[in-house]
């Protein structure tokens, strides 16, 4: 790599304050989060240094190991979560992407409230049902965020995380951005507790096409190897 970690994270920087002033909004209102996953702390600190703020996971175990070496900040809980793991980032995490079940926002219920805590989540949804990914269908959105927040007294629902399959271009996946954008306002509608539904989060983009999810109303994108180079998977 020529630029450095810290040169690459402002450059990203840059690009997604330029996307949301486009697409009418403030720098502030659209978050990056650099994601971690198969760097080291030294590599993310070196990301912190530069203004990182928030930082993605996909693995607790990684997390964990992680977590007492790097700066303080804001981790964020991005991948596939097993129940038997909520206890151990309970206390560590500010957001959990990645909910595609009651039966795991359940656990979460009870870990948080054990923590004194509550959990803010979002629903992964699964916009092209693939089924080599997680996340529930768009249809099922609104009988399990009814069910979570009859339920559980301790998470708050913020909004949706999407994934859209893979392509060749950043334009072919406008129509997934669009659609859970589209989601993510016909949730704000719903009428349900504030305190357990909160909706103002849309969590999607990613390295080869955050700009166009911010033009779509991305509220956080999520980048990693465009700040952190090539992952090594070992
Ligand atoms: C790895 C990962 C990212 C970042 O992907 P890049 O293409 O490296 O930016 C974003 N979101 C999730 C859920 C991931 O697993």
């Amino acid at each position: 790599m020529d630029k450095s970690i810290a040169e690459r994270y402002r450059e990203i920087e840059d690009r997604k304050n330029a996307a949301a002033v486009r697409s009418g909004r403030a720098p502030e209102d659209v978050v990056l989060m650099a994601v971690t996953k198969t760097h080291s702390a030294d590599e993310i600190n070196q990301a912190v240094s530069a203004g990182a703020t928030d930082i993605g996971e996909n693995r607790v175990q990684e997390m964990l190991e992680k977590y007492d070496k790097v700066s303080p900040v804001r981790w964020h809980l991005i991948g596939h979560l097993q129940t038997n793991k909520v206890k151990s980032i309970i206390d560590k995490v500010v957001m959990i992407h990645s909910v595609e079940s009651i039966r795991l926002a359940r656990e979460i219920d009870k870990r948080a409230g054990n923590a004194g805590k509550v959990m803010d989540i979002l629903i992964e949804i699964n916009s092209a049902m693939e089924e080599t990914k997680s996340g529930i269908a768009a249809e099922d959105l609104r009988a399990l965020t009814e069910e979570i927040t009859s339920e559980c007294s301790n998470v708050r629902i913020r909004g949706i995380m999407c994934i859209p399959p893979m392509a060749a271009e950043p334009e072919d996946a406008r129509p997934y951005f669009r659609e859970a954008r589209m989601m993510f306002e016909e949730m704000k509608t719903w009428d349900l507790p504030a305190e357990r539904f909160c909706p103002d989060t849309l969590s999607m983009g990613m390295s080869g096409d955050f700009e166009v999810a911010i033009e779509e109303g991305s509220t956080i994108v999520r980048v990693g190897s465009s700040i952190f180079g090539p992952r090594n998977y070992r």
